[in-house]
């Protein structure tokens, strides 16, 4: 498909930066929907002639209906700075008018034909695209469907790069990209259009979570020496309680918002190892949750609301895994490529910034 103009039902674009009302609505759906978007997670964008909003980084897609969540760059300008040789350093330089930055994943969006383009951290696109036969079952699951499968790299320009790759390589020009260790990107030529597209791929994607067990706040409470938070939400104690999903965390990390929100691997602290030994022993690396295998999760009382949401998500997938041992876990040399970039390090602090204004 070779779509670069938006059509119906979008108008044309109004003046300032507002974005188009078409990708407002469907950004906020999206980003209302768990299991499709945590945080500030997933992200959109509609190119209209020249005009090309995308989701400013560390902002929330949920929050697209109440604050302006997007940066308006000239279409033109994106895609020649593709082309740079610092193309990412480029353009995180590309600021919205109120300082806000273009997501770490715009490049993704220019690249695309697409007039409107939809990146989900879909737990069931995740769930899948961890497993070793991820490539071939997934070929069964989506057959009929244009789709393209690209292997994982880091978000920015090396994934980019990869879904380049993954076009020249495809005999059509793919709607939907699986992205290894990472989630799913639909295109469409319009918002219903890629809305569409997606609610079909979630349909053959979707995966029934088992019932995890709830949280023994007793034995939380025996463990919790050191003032953390017993969580509220039922979900995240999964991450604790579901066998394979406590595995997973404490085994490594799968997907980049893994990393960058929650850390390389769960701590675990039980009544023979209570919380503050763990934290002690976590000193050079301080958790934001630790797991107590068989109660549930404790949480530090300075975890962000971009960090809860992503424990959601990983009690989602773990919740989604018929095992922990065989999937395919980020690699050292991944983590440590998240983990020191600074364009994560951007989110991350917008993401306290966003928390402290209650926006
Ligand atoms: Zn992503």
């Amino acid at each position: 498909m070779n779509q670069t103009t938006a059509t119906d039902p979008m108008q044309p674009p109004p003046p300032g930066s507002a974005a188009p009302a078409a990708l407002v609505a469907l950004s906020a759906r999206l980003g209302r929907d768990e299991t499709l978007v945590q945080g500030g997670g997933g992200n959109t964008s509609l190119k209209y002639e020249n005009d090309f909003w995308v989701k400013a980084s560390g902002t929330w897609l949920a929050q697209a209906e109440t604050r302006d969540v997007f940066v308006r760059l000239p279409l033109a300008r994106v895609r020649a700075l593709m082309t740079e040789a610092d193309a990412e350093s480029a353009l995180a330089a590309l600021t919205g008018a109120d300082g806000l930055r273009p997501s770490i994943e715009t490049s993704l969006h220019a690249l695309l034909p697409h007039a409107v383009v939809a990146h989900v951290h879909s737990v069931n696109a995740i769930t899948r695209a961890v497993r070793p036969d991820a490539e071939t079952a997934l070929a069964r699951a989506l057959d009929g469907l244009s789709w393209a499968w690209v292997p994982y790299r880091r978000p920015g320009l090396p994934l980019t790069e990869a879904i380049r790759s993954a076009l020249a390589a495809a005999p059509v020009p793919p709607d939907i990209l699986l992205l290894a260790n990472h989630g799913l990107v639909v295109g469409g030529h319009d918002c219903a259009a890629a809305e569409a597209r997606l609610r079909e791929v979630e349909r053959r994607l979707a995966l029934s979570p088992r019932q995890a067990p709830g949280p023994d706040l007793g034995r939380l409470q025996a463990v919790n020496d050191a003032g953390w938070t017993i969580p509220d939400a039922p979900l995240l104690h999964a991450v604790g309680t579901d066998r394979i999903a406590c595995a997973i965390a404490v085994r490594g990390t799968l997907y980049p918002d893994h990393v960058v929100f929650l850390g390389e691997r769960a701590d675990i602290a039980d009544e023979n190892r209570p919380l503050s030994r763990a934290l002690a022993d976590a000193a050079a690396r301080p958790p934001v949750y630790v797991v107590v295998p068989g109660a549930g999760v404790l949480v530090s009382p300075t975890l962000s609301d971009g960090a809860r949401a992503m424990l959601g998500c990983l009690a989602q997938v773990g919740l989604r895994s018929n095992t922990a041992d065989t999937l395919h876990y980020l690699d050292s040399d991944d983590v440590a490529a998240l983990i020191g970039w600074e364009a994560e390090a951007y989110r991350l602090a917008r993401d306290h910034i966003d928390a402290t204004a209650g926006a």
